[in-house]
C-alpha cells in the first residue's frame, strides 16, 4: 500500500519537478547566454578571432575621426585658397599678387651683414639680370683698332657673375636681345653698355647710369641707380657723366620687355677712348663697382 502510493507520491513529485525544470531551462539558457556575452565583452582578446575583432572596433571608431580631421583641414585650405583668389579677382592676378609681394619682402630684407633673421631669404633664391649689351646683336662701339664694345661688356658682363656667383647668388646673363627678357622676374637687373670709342673731347670720359624714363617702380630703382652710382665711383674714380644720359638710356629697349615688377637699370661704364685703359686693364674694378651698386640695392645700403 505504502510503494503505490509513494509511487504515486514520487510520479506526482518527480512530475512537479520536470514540469519545475521545464519551466526554468529557458530562463537558465537566457542567463547563461546573457554570461557568455558579459564575458565576451569582457575578454575580447581571449575569442577567436581576436585581431579582427581589435581590427573591427579600431574601423568602425577611430578611422571616422581620422578621415573627417582631414576633411575639415582641406576644406579649410579650400577656403583660404578661395578667399585669395577672390581678393585678388582673378588666379592670375593672385599669383602675380602673391610673387610681387614676396619680391617686395625679398628687397626689403635685412642687409645680409647682419642676418638674425633666419626666416631670410636664402641668397640662391635671390635672382639677379645682367645684360652683356650688344651680345649676339651687334658690336656696339667699335675702336680702331677694332676692339669692340660688345667684346668689353661681356668680359664685365662675366666677372660681375662669377663675383656674384661666388657670393651664392642667382646670376642669368643675357644677350642683349635674349628671348628670356619677355617678362623676365628677378630682383634686380642691370644692363652693361660702354660709350663711344671716337674721339669727341676731352670731357668724353666718366660712366652713366639710368634708369626707364617712365618707371613703374621709381622710388626702388631710383636706389638701384644711385646705389651703382656711389658704388661704381668708389671703385673706378670715374666721374659721373650726369648730362650725358641719353635717350638711348632711359628708352633702353630692355625696359619695356621685363616684367614691371624688376627693377632695372643700365650703365654705361666709361668711354672706350678716353677710359680704356681702366675699361681693359682693370675690368676687376669695373666688375667691383656694378656688383657693390648690386649689393647695396639689394641689402638695401644707404647709396
Ligand atoms: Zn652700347
Amino acid at each position: 500500500m505504502k510503494k503505490p502510493s509513494r509511487l504515486r507520491k514520487s510520479k506526482t513529485a518527480s512530475g512537479v519537478h520536470r514540469a519545475a525544470v521545464r519551466r526554468a531551462q529557458p530562463a537558465g539558457k537566457q542567463q547563461a547566454a546573457r554570461q557568455t556575452r558579459r564575458l565576451a565583452r569582457a575578454q575580447p582578446a581571449e575569442n577567436a578571432p581576436s585581431l579582427e575583432r581589435v581590427g573591427a572596433a579600431s574601423i568602425t571608431t577611430e578611422v571616422p575621426f581620422a578621415v573627417r580631421r582631414i576633411f575639415a583641414i582641406a576644406l579649410i585650405a579650400v577656403a583660404l585658397v578661395l578667399i585669395g583668389a577672390l581678393t585678388a579677382q582673378n588666379w592670375a592676378g593672385f599669383v602675380e599678387w602673391a610673387s610681387a609681394l614676396a619680391r617686395t619682402q625679398q628687397a626689403t630684407a635685412a642687409p645680409s651683414g647682419i642676418t638674425a633673421n633666419p626666416a631670410q631669404v636664402a641668397r640662391s633664391d635671390i635672382r639677379i639680370g645682367i645684360v652683356s649689351g650688344h651680345r649676339g646683336s651687334d658690336s656696339g662701339a667699335v675702336c680702331a683698332d677694332g676692339l669692340t664694345e660688345a667684346q668689353v661688356n661681356f668680359d664685365h658682363a662675366m666677372r660681375v657673375a662669377s663675383l656674384l656667383r661666388a657670393q651664392g647668388y642667382t646670376v642669368d646673363v643675357l644677350e642683349e636681345f635674349d628671348p628670356r627678357l619677355e617678362g623676365y622676374t628677378a630682383n634686380v637687373l642691370v644692363s652693361i653698355h660702354a660709350d663711344s670709342c671716337t674721339y669727341i673731347n676731352d670731357l668724353a670720359t666718366g660712366f652713366k647710369v639710368a634708369r626707364v624714363l617712365d618707371s613703374r617702380l621709381p622710388e626702388v630703382e631710383d636706389r638701384l641707380v644711385a646705389c651703382l652710382k656711389s658704388r661704381y665711383q668708389q671703385a673706378t674714380g670715374l666721374r659721373f657723366h650726369a648730362n650725358t644720359v641719353t635717350y638711348d638710356m632711359t628708352q633702353y629697349h630692355a625696359f619695356y620687355e621685363i616684367a614691371s615688377t624688376t627693377p632695372a637699370a643700365i650703365i654705361e661704364t666709361g668711354f672706350l677712348y678716353l677710359d680704356r685703359i681702366i675699361l681693359t686693364r682693370k675690368p676687376e674694378r669695373v666688375a667691383e663697382g656694378i656688383v657693390n651698386g648690386i649689393l647695396c640695392f639689394l641689402n638695401q645700403e644707404t647709396p
